[in-house]
């Protein structure tokens, strides 16, 4: 009997197997349709030979699971978790464990896409939709979105639509409250000095000496302070100011609301609402606003429409406003947002109720109460009279320091300044941690009884919150919010809007350029360690050594693959990498003395994120022009670069291609920008068909960001969060994001927390390590190899259209439906629906060519799932076919009648020309494993005209 090595017995390689889709001998199997006899030779037919790396990665080997998981946690175990009252936006929370699970832990929940096809999406646009409800409700506006990436951010882009909609259109001044948080104000200053505004931070009474068009105040302010603004914002609105309060959602829970103060946009940060800190994130941050400003508004909005049968129906409403429509025209650069955590504290809403909500803000409240008593008892001087759930006290140096030291020796972490110690209470705070407390706070020997202070407190011997600021308007009636308060139903209630989502693990999803690729559960499972999950992002750095040595050693992998020297982990999305990316390059020229270069070209397949990030970064884009093969036109880009050659920033172009091909001439791309003085930013979206086999530094790019939820595995959550880290040469190194807070604050940062969404992190770093330099590399070659497979198979029945050198295509590739609507009437939207009937999510739509699907499977799909899709894709075009033989009228047919929901195959009378079968079950396999759309094809334009982004009265779905 032949032994196997023992290499093979303990499983090395292991894990890269389970990743990658297809096996030894599917892969062969793929080759050979292809004609080419190995993965080696099918990549030099299709990667330029100049860009090819000349040597391997230096990842290492790759690790298993349970290798790989062992490390992380040792590192893991380095963070030192202290109880934290620091505060500052970031507060301890209980995660319901019933949502910690089947939310937050279920692949049902976090491998879900954007729903951009909302048929197969209603679960988790009902639970967006119960997010725009609750921020409605806690701020009292009119209009919410469906989360943006952090507080610091929403405030920046609150600023961005203050001036927008300001009629005060000669001022460009920016009012902050010095008492907002520091990070807001960082961010909020970096964004104001690209778009060449003034901010001017001062105390909150001064606003009205300057002639602003928007002004940012907190409410409660960043050390607690709570009073009521009314009077204040009219006086600033009276100058056209446009006003803006930060605030927390807990706080409104017993506080008037910003919008009874009259306020024009309300933001702030929901993860107290149930999100772990996770060091800074990935949160959900809450945008409301005024109705008359709906099509100013930043990021995404869910609203209400209805589906071909008139029932009602979830989409994302005013498209038209977003960045991938608008480009450098667009409200905001926003793509990947916070949905999976905007959902659970939707569902962190929907568990506790109003009434479980209150009594949490009001526990919290009465503990701030009783130790402000027991610290006024012991001669400690508050700063302020009232408060919700912060106190922040006076004190000398000495008392300060003897303070501090017991509460190092306690496990403590308090927020101090030279003069001041502060402390948040949250929803984790303890009778028991209040004495303890106590015990930092005056001694041991205070003789305090927390029993009769709280006594005290009920008998109104302090009064926290003035009359006036004591909420009186109810929130949260609508029914969602008072029907599953028992963990049965709530389970149920989470079950049934999973049911009704489409995620990876159900079927494959094929969206080109978003990279939907196996979310490992081994990857997932560190991210809820208390040790990575449960840390404060401003925590002393002595205590956060394992986030340090997990973030340096991801940092220096992702160094290796890209060929750059350095990465800032800061930004939280791939947009914010871009603009991050693009403030280095300005920063860099202005150095130099080349400030006036201000002009960014862009190849008109840029990603819509681009130009937006362009005009973020107040550059003029001009827009370089595609030849037949879709490859940017050399002519063009030559002469346009001469043209503005002097004021000549950067290019921003991806690779390969969004138009699926390697383009040959990417290096002397790079030289015609660099010979004209430019940079070259290299939109990362489309690493995962670069890692191991070329890099962008070595290509000769500045600066990109990674999509870290794309090539990196971190899930895609329903539409966030991510991670858009990004990689530069070392002259831009100098440039990149610092913090006020934590980090260097020579540069200003991009993003709330030093390392963004850190909590995601430990995902990249466990896919990483365990495919390991050949695992990685591997992981290129087959999606490639895939894709070419796909393409190749597809090619017999649709016209693809654009390919590179000897017919391939790079690790996706764009089928034009066009010709087929020209001859037929079937349209891209009517094949992506039907898909729908097959069990498959559609491929993207529309990008970057209008009426066209672009193609990505990426390495994870075996060759049995490729196959079910081509089956898929192949039998629509047959019965496109029997449309165009007139078999079937264009009115009548299951394209155009797709999708197909249980009820609609169920109807009495069916007056279909094609059956109840070919409509439901068209392919044998689909009977196997029936995924049931919930509602017909959803009404787009009726939605945005009757626009309803709010919770409907329960009647109507009756
Ligand atoms: C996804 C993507 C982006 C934007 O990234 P987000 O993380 O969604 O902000 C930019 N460019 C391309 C080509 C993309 O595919």
């Amino acid at each position: 009997m032949s032994k196997k090595t023992l290499h093979a017995l303990t499983g090395e390689e292991q894990f890269v197997r389970r990743h990658i889709g297809p096996d030894q001998a599917q892969q062969a199997h793929m080759l050979q349709y292809l004609g080419t006899d190995s993965v080696e030779s099918l990549i030099s037919q299709t990667v330029p030979e100049n860009i090819r790396l000349p040597e391997p990665l230096s990842i290492g080997r790759s690790q298993t699971e349970e290798e790989a998981l062992a490390v992380l946690n040792k590192i893991a175990q380095k963070n030192e978790i202290y109880t934290s009252y620091i505060g500052m936006g970031y507060y301890p929370t209980l995660v319901p464990n019933v949502i910690l699970r089947n939310v937050l832990e279920n692949p049902g929940w976090y491998t879900a896409y954007t729903p951009y096809q909302p048929e197969i999406a209603q679960g988790r646009l009902e639970a967006l939709l119960n997010f725009q409800q609750l921020s409605i409700d806690l701020t009292g506006m009119e209009l919410a979105s469906a989360s943006l990436l952090d507080e610091a951010t929403a405030a920046a882009e609150a600023m961005a639509l203050a001036k927008r909609v300001s009629k005060n259109k000669k001022s460009n001044i920016f009012f902050v409250s010095d008492d907002v948080h520091p990070q807001t104000i960082d961010v909020v200053k970096t964004r104001a000095e690209m778009f060449g505004f003034e901010v001017i931070v001062d105390q909150a009474d001064k606003a009205p000496e300057h002639d602003i068009f928007g002004a940012l105040i907190q409410y409660p302010s960043t050390t607690g302070h709570i009073t009521d603004h009314s009077d204040y914002i009219a006086k600033l609105q009276e100058q056209k100011a446009v006003v803006s309060v930060a605030t927390d959602f807990m706080s409104l829970l017993m506080l008037k609301s910003p919008g009874e103060m009259g306020a024009d946009v309300v933001l702030g940060s929901a993860q107290r609402f149930g999100v772990p800190m996770g060091y800074g994130g990935p949160h959900a941050a809450f945008f409301t606003t005024r109705d008359k400003f709906k099509r100013s508004l930043p990021g995404r909005v869910i609203g209400v429409s209805k589906d071909r049968t008139d029932q009602p129906a979830l989409r994302m409403a005013m498209q038209t406003r977003e960045q991938h429509i608008r480009r450098e025209k667009a409200n905001s650069n926003i793509c990947t947002a916070q949905v999976l955590l905007a959902n659970m504290a939707s569902f962190y809403a929907v568990y506790h109720g109003p009434e479980g909500l209150k009594d949490i803000a009001e526990r919290i409240h009465r503990f701030a109460d009783i130790f402000a008593l027991g610290l006024q008892q012991n001669s400690f001087t508050l700063a302020h009279d009232h408060w919700f759930d912060t106190l922040t006290c006076e004190v000398s140096p000495e008392a300060r320091q003897e303070i501090l030291s017991r509460a190092n020796t306690a496990k403590i972490n308090l927020r101090t300044d030279l003069n001041t110690l502060s402390v948040s209470m949250n929803e984790t705070t303890t009778v028991q941690d209040l004495q303890v407390l106590f015990d930092v706070f005056c001694g041991e020997q205070h003789g305090l009884d927390i029993q009769a202070l709280d006594q005290k407190v009920v008998n109104g011997d302090i009064q926290s919150v003035p009359e006036a600021l004591i909420r009186t308007s109810t929130y949260l009636d609508h029914p969602v919010f008072n029907q599953y308060q028992s963990e049965t139903d709530m389970l149920r209630y989470i079950k049934r809007l999973e049911n009704k989502d489409l995620a990876l693990n159900h079927s494959m999803i094929s969206l080109g350029s978003c990279t939907m690729k196996l979310n490992a559960t081994a990857e997932m499972i560190p991210v809820t360690w208390p040790e990575f999950s449960n840390l404060h992002p401003f925590a002393p750095k002595d205590q956060t050594a394992g986030y340090q040595e997990m973030i340096q050693l991801l940092s220096d992998w992702l160094v290796n693959i890209t060929g750059y020297d350095a990465v800032s982990m800061q930004p939280n999305s791939g947009a914010q990498g871009e603009y991050a990316g693009l403030i280095a390059i300005k920063k860099y020229h202005e150095s130099r003395g080349d400030g006036h270069r201000n002009i960014c070209l862009i190849p008109s397949s840029a990603h819509g994120t681009n130009p937006a990030s362009a005009q973020m970064a107040n550059m003029k884009v001009i827009v370089v022009a595609c030849d037949k093969q879709g490859n940017v036109d050399m002519d063009d880009l030559k002469a346009k670069a001469e043209e503005v050659s002097e004021n000549l920033s950067c290019i921003m172009i991806t690779y390969p291609s969004t138009h699926g091909v390697y383009e040959e001439t990417i290096r002397e791309i790079c030289d015609i920008i660099h010979q004209h003085g430019g940079q070259v930013y290299m939109d990362g979206a489309n690493m995962n068909a670069q890692v191991g086999i070329t890099s962008p530094g070595y290509i000769g790019s500045d600066v990109s960001h990674l999509n870290l939820h794309k090539t990196f595995c971190i899930p895609h959550g329903g539409g966030g969060p991510g991670m858009g880290p990004i990689g530069v040469k070392s002259h831009l190194e100098p440039f990149l994001p610092g913090h006020a807070v934590t980090g260097g604050a020579e540069n200003g940062a991009v993003a709330a927390a030093e390392f963004g969404s850190a909590g995601i992190l430990p995902i990249s770093w466990m896919y990483i390590a365990m495919m390991g330099s050949e695992g990685l590399k591997q992981a290129s070659e087959i999606a490639i190899l895939s894709a070419n497979y796909l393409t190749q198979k597809l090619a017999a029945h649709y016209p693809i259209l654009y390919r590179g050198q000897n017919n391939r295509v790079a690790h996706e590739c764009i089928v034009d439906i066009r010709p087929i609507k020209e001859e037929t009437g079937i349209s891209e939207m009517d094949i992506a629906k039907r898909l729908m009937d097959y069990g498959f999510h559609a491929p993207t739509m529309s990008f970057p060519v209008a009426g066209t699907l672009m193609i990505e499977p990426t390495e994870s799909e075996s060759l049995e799932e490729l196959d079910r899709f081509i089956d898929a894709m192949v039998a629509i075009k047959e019965e496109i076919n029997k449309v165009e033989r007139g078999d079937w009228t264009l009115e009548n047919n299951p394209l155009v009648m797709a999708p197909h929901t249980q009820d609609d195959v169920l109807q009495e009378d069916w007056d279909r020309a094609y059956s109840r079968e070919e409509a439901a079950f068209p392919l044998p396999y689909v009977r196997e494993n029936k995924f049931w759309p919930t509602v017909t094809r959803i009404d787009d334009v009726f939605g945005d005209r009757n626009l309803i982004c709010s919770c409907p009265p329960v009647e109507a779905y009756t």
